[in-house]
């Protein structure tokens, strides 16, 4: 019998999961898929990972079909999950049939890179299965014997990760297509992925639409990952980035009944910075958000300003790489965020400079003054600003 391995940690399953596991046992004629949720350590069971319980039962409403089995061999063997390990075990489990590991492309790239790859080889063929469109697997790294027990999958894929479904939850923003109907129910009666902002989700739902709210959870994901990265305090980042648009849909009359009199002439004209500015002044007044660090990170995710705290460029480089956004730049500047703020701020306060005078449009004082800090910082350190252009070319 052809039997398929399909793990991962399915934090949650969801239809991109289902429509892999199909492809694969059309393409390959496998009888039947074992599907393995991956064990997590108890530790990260919060917030954004599910409990490996709650896991397991997400998948058996998922794979609700005679040619799927779920299987708990790797929760119930605990710590790391290595692949190596559960070969072995479903090896002796299944001795006359042939296995067939499928593997994700955004996996199959660091395959070498596994432990005791070369010993997963020889015990089933290993599948590569497509998670994004054009995807083509580099076989360079395998001997023409190894090359043999690899097999690529062409299809069209379905592009949904499960960040982007976590993010869907939390701003209640449309699942269907990309989610099973039970699995979304379970997941709100278990109240999984709660992290703990709902009565400030309370608060947006009623001042933002769908797409703002889908947007801020985007943005709080984003400055969560950023201040991982670069050392600042991640809840405050998510909540900065959560909250940074929540007066983004008032009416002009409420925006000025907050900032009226701080308003200079540039900003009575442009009325894209008057959500940043009152946006703080709604938050502290209504006492929803005292914590000053906070409200300064949305304060100036806008315009940015000259020497940005920590948690402000965190704030302001989130707003332009979250996962909503597909402007033509917007891969560059997840590069260069990856390299650092700097770099990601000066490419784009560079670019709202351009932008602004080739239009001839005021510029904020507060643009040209986090610009200017930019260049300066680079200057200071002497380091190469050309890197910015050689990052967008490659
Ligand atoms: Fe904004
Ligand atoms: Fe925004």
């Amino acid at each position: 019998m052809k039997i398929g391995i399909f793990g991962g940690s399915f934090n949650p399953p969801h239809k991109g999961h289902l429509f892999i596991a199909r492809k694969c046992a059309e393409l390959l004629g496998l009888e039947k898929i074992l599907i393995i949720p991956s064990n997590i350590a108890p530790h990260k069971s919060s917030g954004v990972f599910a409990q490996s319980e709650d896991r397991l039962n997400m998948c058996r409403l998922m794979f609700d079909s005679p040619l799927f089995e779920v299987s708990d061999i790797e929760i119930r063997r605990g710590s790391t999950s290595y692949t190596v390990d559960t070969l072995r075990e479903l090896k002796e489990a299944y001795p006359g049939d042939e296995l067939y590991f499928i593997v994700g492309s955004d996996m199959f790239g660091s395959f070498t890179k596994w432990y005791m790859w070369e010993t997963i080889l020889g015990l089933c063929t290993l599948c590569a299965a497509p998670r994004e469109k054009g995807f083509r697997p580099d076989f360079s790294p395998y001997t023409p014997e190894q090359r043999k027990k690899i097999v690529f999958l062409d299809y069209e894929p379905l592009e949904i990760s499960s960040t982007e479904i976590r993010m869907r939850i939390r701003s209640n923003s449309g699942l269907d297509g990309v989610m099973d109907e039970r699995v979304a129910q379970y997941i709100r009666s278990h109240n999984l992925y709660d992290d703990g902002f709902d009565s400030y989700r309370e608060i947006m739902s009623g001042m933002l639409d769908a797409a703002r709210l889908y947007h801020c959870e985007c943005v709080s994901e984003a400055a969560g990952e950023l201040a991982q990265r670069y050392g600042a305090d991640k809840e405050k980042a998510k909540l900065a980035g959560l909250l940074h648009d929540i007066t983004k849909m008032m009416s002009a009359g409420e925006h000025l009944a907050l900032i009226g009199k701080d308003l200079t002439d540039i900003e009575r004209s442009n009325h894209k910075v008057w959500h940043q500015m009152s946006a703080p002044v709604f938050l502290k007044n209504k006492g929803i958000v005292t914590d000053e660090e906070i409200l300064s990170a949305i304060r100036w995710h806008t315009t940015g300003r000259a020497d940005m705290s920590l948690l402000e460029k965190i704030v302001y480089t989130a707003d332009f790489i979250s996962a909503d956004r597909d402007y033509p730049d917007v891969d560059t500047v997840r590069r260069l965020a990856g390299i650092s703020l700097e770099h990601a701020i000066l490419y784009t306060s560079r670019y709202t400079v351009l932008d602004l005078t080739r239009r001839d449009r005021s510029v904020h004082p507060s643009t040209l003054d986090c610009y200017n800090s930019m260049i300066e910082f680079f200057n200071s350190r002497q380091a190469q600003t050309i890197k910015v252009d050689e990052v967008q070319n490659d």
